[in-house]
């Protein structure tokens, strides 16, 4: 389900959400020494145009918010579906991977329609650095617009080289706006996927999930804080209230993976429902650890080349996300029976026995949650990828010495290109079968 599915399918009861329009709240965080703030510098915003937000998951109400509440117009765009992959497989020349179809499909779909307003359009593609695809999507996404006449398109890509902070007249924070709106919708997904597997009202926890993602927006776009502080607690209370059977616990897998697949429901074909239809409860990586992950490759790359103010702004903003997100854990905690993920630098150390944490990647986040799930009570591990990722062959190279040292833990790789994988539902059920064997075996279940 994605976000909009979510809020179009609220109760009209859903608790509302508190509101301050007269009393913005952003975190006052330190400013980023190398923001870029000039009008027209690559991936900044100088002039009130919509900018289109892909709906790569349900965090993008955290950005619409933020967005909102900084004064930028935004709009979220529908999400991908077989169109879309058509338009990007016509486009592209095949040796790229999935989220990249995808989202130069969900672009291009929205060139092309009636009603798009191209002078004032802007598209938003985040990019990361080092030796992955995602770097090079904007530059491809900008040749295909260029090529089917929209070159008065912008697009606007904050990057993981100055940890997602060039977007905006006010960079800083509204990163950490949007940011916390992130954090919000992870311990919002958490819940969700804690509960549902025990409801006892079929349904129920999706529509909480929804009306959770409703009090979120609002609580974002009237600059989170304690507006936010205050949207988890209805939320806690929402969940709270909720009818559930836990007297047979489920083995809990963990999903993990290339970040896009990972949450992007249409790319894994709703994977958490097949395997709780399967029998077992998920836990999953969230997005918020990206940006941690982000913050301390930025400092590591500030280390090598002596970027000692850089190295500062970021330890600095660093320090107060992890204490912003420590606050807004201590509020649904009580409700969660998973632990709060250790620092990213300690997460990071966790994967060394396996791959050097310089050689950084999605590989290095995959690793280090693997090991700290395994540790956790997690009787199975789902590793998801698109067709060809690289990071992801790495950590598919990587399971045996891992499984082996975690007890023969069940592992399954699952490859997607986009098309519909038929025999899913097989493998999960033959899956599902030996973690429970493996969580039987450990005492995690009866
Ligand atoms: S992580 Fe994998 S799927 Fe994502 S952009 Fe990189 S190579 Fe492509």
């Amino acid at each position: 389900m994605t976000a909009m599915d979510a809020r179009s399918r609220e109760s009209p009861n859903a608790p509302n959400a508190p509101n301050a329009p007269n009393a913005p709240n952003a975190p006052n965080a330190p400013n980023a020494p190398n923001a870029p703030n000039a009008p027209n510098a690559p991936g900044t915003v100088a002039r009130p145009k919509t900018v289109y937000i892909p709906d790569m998951s349900d965090h993008v109400v955290a950005v619409t918010g933020a967005m909102r509440h900084h004064g930028i117009p935004s709009k979220v765009l529908p999400p991908s579906n077989e169109q879309t992959l058509a338009i990007g497989l016509d486009l592209c020349r095949g040796r790229e991977c999935l989220p990249c179809f995808l989202s130069t499909g969900d672009m291009i779909r929205e060139c092309r329609q009636d009603t798009f307003d191209r002078e004032n359009a802007i598209f938003l593609m985040p990019a990361s650095l080092g030796p992955c695809r995602f770097g090079q999507y904007r530059i491809l996404q900008r040749m295909l617009l260029d090529a089917e006449g929209f070159e008065d398109v912008e697009i606007l890509s904050p990057t993981s080289e100055n940890s997602y902070r060039g977007f905006g007249e006010r960079p800083t924070p509204l990163r950490l706006l949007a940011w916390t709106g992130v954090v919000a919708v992870d311990l919002l997904l958490k819940l969700r996927y804690e509960f549902r597997p025990y409801e006892l009202e079929p349904g129920a926890t999706d529509a909480a999930y929804g009306r959770g993602l409703r009090i979120i927006e609002d609580a974002t776009s009237a600059g989170g804080g304690r507006h936010l502080l205050r949207a988890l607690d209805a939320i806690v209370a929402d969940f709270a209230a909720l009818p559930v059977d836990r007297s047979s616990p489920r083995p809990v897998v963990a999903m993990l993976g290339e970040i896009y697949v990972m949450l992007n429901q249409h790319s894994n074909q709703g994977l958490i429902r097949q395997l709780e239809a399967a029998g077992a409860e998920v836990v999953t990586g969230t997005l918020s650890e990206w940006f941690h992950f982000a913050d301390e490759t930025k400092m590591d790359r500030d280390v090598l080349f002596g970027s000692w103010l850089g190295l500062l702004g970021t330890k600095s903003l660093s320090a107060y996300q992890r204490m912003t997100e420590r606050r807004m854990h201590a509020r649904v905690g009580r409700l969660l029976r998973q632990p709060a993920d250790p620092p990213m630098r300690k997460l990071m150390e966790m994967a060394r026995p396996y791959f050097d944490p310089l050689l950084g990647t999605e590989t290095l986040l995959s690793v280090s949650k693997v090991v700290h799930y395994a540790a956790n009570g997690v009787s199975g591990v789902v590793n998801v990828m698109p067709f060809s990722c690289m990071p992801g062959i790495v950590v598919t190279g990587l399971a045996g010495r891992l499984r082996q040292d975690l007890g023969l833990l069940p592992w399954l790789d699952i490859n997607f290109d986009g098309q519909r994988i038929t025999n899913i539902r097989t493998r999960l059920e033959a899956f599902i079968h030996q973690v429970t064997q493996f969580a039987r075996s450990r005492g995690h279940i009866a």
